[in-house]
C-alpha cells in the first residue's frame, strides 16, 4: 500500500515534491530539542500549491495513510515528528511560500503557510506596516507552523498571540476538501468562527494552506531599556507602573535571571552584559508608537526616576541606537541558546495571571531546589503575558540522563503550582506528544470531551497528526 501511495505522490509532486532518500528526509525527522529521534517517515510530500496539498491528502486518506503536517520544525513539543512506526507521510509546508497579498488601507497581508514569519515581518516593513507576531525562531518557522501553534512571543503584551492577529484562512481538511474563508474582515458575525478550531490545532484537524493577517501602523518611536530589578514582585510593581506611565503603550516586558544572562554571556559570542555590576534580576522593557514624537522618552525617564526612588528599579541602561536596541535583545534571545552549552535541562512553558507570576517564582523556585539540591533554574519569560519559562539546568557536574530521568516528576511539580495558581502547563509551545497525557491531568472530563467530539467530526478516521494534543 505504501509503495503504490509513494508512486502516486512521485507522479503527482515530481522529484523535489517526494522526498524518499534517507539524507533528503532527515532534516524532516530531526527535532530541535532531540527528544524524539525515533521518527520515521513514507516519505516527505513538498506540495507548490493547496491543490497539490489537497490531492496528497486525498490520496493519503484513499490509502489510510495518516498525515504529519511540518512547518520550520520550531516546534518545541514533537507535534511536527513523525512516529517511529513510519507509516505516516510528512506533509512539509515550505514551498507555499507566496505572498498573495498586501492590502495596506485593508490593513492585511495574505500569506501562503509556509512564508516564514521574518518575511511576512519584512513584507510589511516594506509597506511601512507591523506584523507585530516576533520570537526567537523568526527566521525559520513558518506562519502556517505559527497559527497551529497559536504561537506567542515578545509582544502578546499589545498585539496578543497569533489566535488574534488571524482573519480569514485556507485549510485543507482531513479528508482533502479544503475550508476556503480567506476573509479580511474585522467583523463578520456569521456564525460559529470555523477558523479558530484550527489555530492552535496542531495539525490535528487540517492543513493551513494560507492566511489572512492584520497589519498594524509601523512604531515609528521605540523606547527600549534593560533594567535591574531586585525581584520578580519589583518587576510586576514596574509592569503596572510603566503602563501607565507609557500611555498603555509597553510592546514587550520580559524577565530574565541573572544566572539567564550569564549563561548568554559565557557561551554565546556576541552577547554581552549590559550593565556593569549584577543583580539578580532584570527586566527587559520595551514601548512603542506610531507617532514620530511620541513623549515616550520623557514616560520613560519619569517612571524611572520614580521607580529608583521606590526601590524597585536600580540599575538600567536604555538604547541609544539601533544597534543598542538589538544588543539587549540579543541577550534575551541568546540566553536560550546558551542554557543549552550548560548541560541537560528539563523545560516549563507555564502561564499564570499576571498578578501572580512573583508567587509562582518563588514556590516554583523552592519546590525545585528542594526537589533537587544544586539545580539551576532559569526562570524567565513575557511576564507581560504571565508566562514563565522556567528551564531548570541540571546541577553541575550531574549524570546528564540521569537527571533527564528526572523530567516528568520536576514538570508535574512545576505544573501543578502553575495550574494551583489558576494556571497553564502550556502558554505558548502548545501540546503536540510532549505534554499530550499530562493534558488529561489538568483539564476537566467536560473540556476532553468536547476536544475529542470535534476531532472526530472533523477527521473521523484520525488520520490528521494523530498521536498529538489528544491520545490516540
Ligand atoms: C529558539 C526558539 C525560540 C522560540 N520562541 C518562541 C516564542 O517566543 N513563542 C512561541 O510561541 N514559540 C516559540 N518557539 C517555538 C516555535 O518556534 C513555535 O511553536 C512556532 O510557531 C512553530 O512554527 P514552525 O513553523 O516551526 O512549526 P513546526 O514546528 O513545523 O510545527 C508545529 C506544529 O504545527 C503543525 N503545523 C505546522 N505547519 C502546519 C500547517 N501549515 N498546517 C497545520 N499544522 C501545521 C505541526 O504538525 C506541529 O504540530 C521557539 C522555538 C525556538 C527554537
Amino acid at each position: 500500500m505504501s509503495a503504490e501511495l509513494s508512486r502516486q505522490l512521485a507522479a503527482l509532486l515530481g522529484a523535489k515534491g517526494w522526498l524518499t532518500s534517507p539524507e533528503d528526509i532527515a532534516p524532516y525527522l530531526a527535532e530541535w530539542r532531540g527528544h524524539y529521534t525515533d521518527g520515521r517517515t513514507i516519505g516527505v510530500a513538498r506540495p507548490e500549491t493547496t491543490e497539490q496539498v489537497s490531492q496528497v491528502v486525498a490520496a493519503c486518506v484513499a490509502a489510510g495513510v495518516p498525515v504529519v503536517p511540518q512547518g520550520g520544525n520550531t516546534g518545541l513539543v514533537g507535534g511536527a515528528a513523525p512516529h517511529a512506526h513510519g507509516g505516516e507521510v510528512v506533509v512539509a509546508c515550505g514551498r507555499l511560500a507566496r505572498i498573495r497579498d498586501l492590502d495596506a488601507a485593508n490593513g492585511t497581508i495574505t500569506v501562503e503557510a509556509g512564508v516564514t514569519l521574518k518575511a511576512i515581518q519584512d513584507a510589511a516593513a516594506a509597506a511601512d506596516r507591523l506584523f507585530p507576531l516576533s520570537l526567537g525562531a523568526e527566521g525559520t518557522c513558518q506562519i502556517g507552523g505559527n497559527l497551529s501553534t497559536n504561537a506567542g512571543g515578545n509582544a502578546v503584551l499589545r498585539y496578543g498571540n497569533a489566535r488574534s492577529l488571524v482573519l480569514g484562512i485556507e485549510v485543507v481538511l482531513p479528508d482533502g476538501q479544503v475550508l476556503e474563508a480567506l476573509r479580511g474582515l474585522r467583523k463578520d458575525n456569521t456564525g460559529y468562527d470555523l477558523k479558530q478550531l484550527f489555530i492552535g490545532a496542531e495539525g490535528t484537524l487540517g492543513i493551513i494552506t494560507a492566511a489572512v493577517l492584520k497589519l498594524f501602523p509601523r512604531p515609528r518611536s521605540v523606547e527600549t531599556a534593560f533594567l535591574a530589578v531586585p525581584s520578580p514582585a519589583a518587576a510586576l510593581d514596574l509592569l503596572i507602573r510603566s503602563r501607565a506611565a507609557t500611555g498603555d503603550q509597553i510592546s514587550s516586558f520580559e524577565l530574565i535571571p541573572r544566572i539567564g544572562v550569564e549563561f548568554a554571556v559565557r557561551h554565546v559570542p556576541g552577547a554581552a552584559d549590559p550593565l556593569s555590576d549584577p543583580s539578580p534580576w532584570y527586566v527587559l522593557l520595551e514601548a512603542t508608537s506610531s507617532a514620530p514624537d511620541a513623549p515616550l522618552r520623557a514616560g520613560l525617564e519619569t517612571l524611572l526616576e520614580a521607580a529608583f526612588e521606590a526601590g524597585i528599579v536600580t540599575d538600567g541602561a536604555v538604547a541609544e541606537s539601533e544597534a543598542q536596541r538589538q544588543g539587549l535583545w540579543f541577550v534575551r534571545e541568546a540566553l536560550v541558546e546558551g542554557q543549552r552549552h550548560a548541560g541537560a535541562s528539563i523545560k516549563n512553558d507555564v502561564s499564570v495571571p499576571v498578578s501572580q507570576v512573583p508567587e509562582f517564582i518563588d514556590r516554583a523556585l523552592a519546590a525545585v531546589g528542594e526537589r533537587v539540591p544544586g539545580i539551576r533554574p532559569v526562570a524567565f519569560g513575557h511576564l507581560g503575558d504571565g508566562n514563565v519559562h522556567l528551564n531548570l539546568s541540571q546541577p553541575e557536574g550531574a549524570d546528564p540522563a540521569a537527571y533527564l530521568a528526572q523530567w516528568a516528576d520536576l514538570t508535574g511539580l512545576v505544573d501543578d503550582i502553575a495550574t494551583g495558581l489558576g494556571g497553564s502547563i502550556s502558554a505558548e509551545h502548545g501540546i503536540g506528544r510532549l505534554k499530550r497525557d499530562t493534558l488529561l491531568r489538568h483539564k476537566s472530563s467536560v473540556e476532553m470531551d468536547l476536544m475529542r467530539s470535534i476531532k472526530r467530526a472533523i477527521d473521523p478516521n484520525s488520520l490528521m497528526n494523530p498521536g498529538k494534543v489528544l491520545p490516540d
